[in-house]
């Protein structure tokens, strides 16, 4: 099929995705699982809708292996995150096409345009006559964005282990960055940071407030355990995916500060994402004092949102807090979550090798630039319950980088039609080279 064609026929399913409204919450995935179920149908590709929620179906499609070759699933979510700012260009569900190329609307970066163009890449595969080695697999999967209702991947997983894969491309990954020195880099995300929310209470003794000197308010000792919060220097950690994204930027020679200089010269990108990458990051953000305005507080706590590298637990989080925090006031910890993400996968895979491959015909000179992911991404769930080599990998060039990170949960969200279709290149590219 012909670029023109790929791209109207992207354009097309992206918008028809933009229009149908997939919130989360409530999520209502429902009308875009069908509406990519019936699209595959029609390319004569086998489907099934599959879930605990009939509202919230995930929808998996499956072009069958001839044998001796390895699975690849192409992965997306329906879902969005709500759209209720104002200020929106073009409204958030109308999935407007400007006369300048531009797809505007929620989920035109996150992710309904991977969403969409993984389902035309397995469509043309499927219409090209394309015989896979090993089974090419479609997920569409449901609440993603918030999956508190556990309906989607992680849900999956869990149920259907026959749909297990051995490599996956999801969310993630393809921002395009020219460094300083001229080169030109591609990120694709090879893992995550976990997180493990903690409260922080301080602890007191209640009285008037019209006496502050008589008790212990626990509210300013509070206050003196954020600020330790805040300026503590967590120990660092470089992990193997790290190592390679400082090193490809920076080359070895020298200090891991020396290193993580240079690379920080080369990309603000690069400048942005090093320290959270190297270290855990602990950001106070919710506070609970008093009930009352004339009651000095026994306790009073701080929620902090913590993010751990993979390999760190929840022991290695409790050291560091309690260093942070000091021995010299009295306070407790308590857990709000389990730990969630810091599942990696292993770079120079056939999967890697292949992305690589698409950048050496399109992109020419453009190397990959395996990076930790900050966020989080169904990926995990495909990392941890399955062993599956997953990547974050929709490679895009006409929409500026900026412009697509902007986008993300937030007003004005768009991509340009030209990426549309280049994604579909790369994903048909990846699923020709790993399983053909
Ligand atoms: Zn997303």
């Amino acid at each position: 099929m012909d670029d023109a064609t790929l791209r109207r026929e992207a354009t097309e399913l992206t918008a028809d995705l933009i229009r149908l409204d997939t919130s989360n919450p409530p999520g209502n995935e429902a009308p875009a699982a069908h509406l990519l179920k019936t699209y595959l149908d029609a390319a004569g590709i086998e489907t099934e809708l599959v879930g605990p929620d009939v509202d919230r179906p995930n929808l998996v499609a499956r072009l069958r292996g001839t044998g001796g070759g390895p699975s690849l699933a192409f992965c997306g979510h329906t879902d969005v995150v709500p759209a209720d700012e104002p200020g929106w260009t073009h409204p958030p569900f109308a999935g407007h096409t400007d006369a300048d190329g531009w797809l505007w609307g929620r989920g035109a970066v996150d992710m309904k345009n991977q969403t969409a163009t993984r389902a035309v890449a397995i469509a043309a595969l499927a219409r090209s006559g394309f015989a896979p080695r090993g089974d090419l697999v479609f997920i569409a999967q449901a609440d993603e964005e918030d999956a508190t209702d556990r309906v989607g991947m992680v849900w999956l997983v869990d149920a259907r282990p026959d749909l297990r894969v051995d490599y996956a491309i999801d969310e993630g990954g393809g921002d395009r960055l020219i460094l300083a020195d001229g080169r030109v880099v591609v990120t694709i995300e090879c893992g995550q940071k976990a997180t493990l929310p903690v409260a922080v209470t301080a602890l007191g003794e209640a009285g008037h407030a019209s006496r502050p000197a008589v008790g212990a308010n626990a509210v300013p000792r509070l206050a003196e355990l954020v600020r330790r919060i805040a300026a503590y220097q967590p120990e660092r950690t470089v992990v193997p995916v790290v190592a390679r994204m400082i090193d490809l930027v920076a080359g070895p020679d020298g200090t891991l500060d020396d290193r993580i200089a240079r690379a920080s010269a080369q990309h603000a990108w690069v400048a942005e994402n090093v320290p959270p990458l190297v270290a855990t990051t602990m950001a106070p953000t919710r506070l609970v004092g008093s009930s009352a305005r004339n009651v000095m507080p026994a306790r009073a706590t701080c929620e902090v949102d913590c993010r751990v590298l993979p390999g760190t637990t929840a022991a290695d989080l409790d050291r560091e807090l309690r260093e942070a925090l000091g021995e010299d006031l009295p306070y407790e910890l308590d857990w709000l979550d389990d730990l969630i993400g810091g599942a990696t996968s292993a770079i120079d895979t056939p999967l890697y090798d292949a992305c690589q491959s698409f950048l050496d015909t399109a992109d020419r000179g453009a190397l990959l630039l395996p990076v930790v992911s900050t966020g989080f991404a169904d990926s995990n769930y495909l990392r941890d319950a399955w062993g599956t080599v997953a990547y974050g990998f929709w490679p895009y060039r006409t929409t500026p980088v900026e412009v697509h990170e902007a986008g993300f949960h937030n007003v004005d969200e768009r991509i340009h039609t030209d990426d549309l279709a280049y994604g579909v290149r790369a994903m048909m590219h990846i699923a020709r080279e790993l399983t053909g």
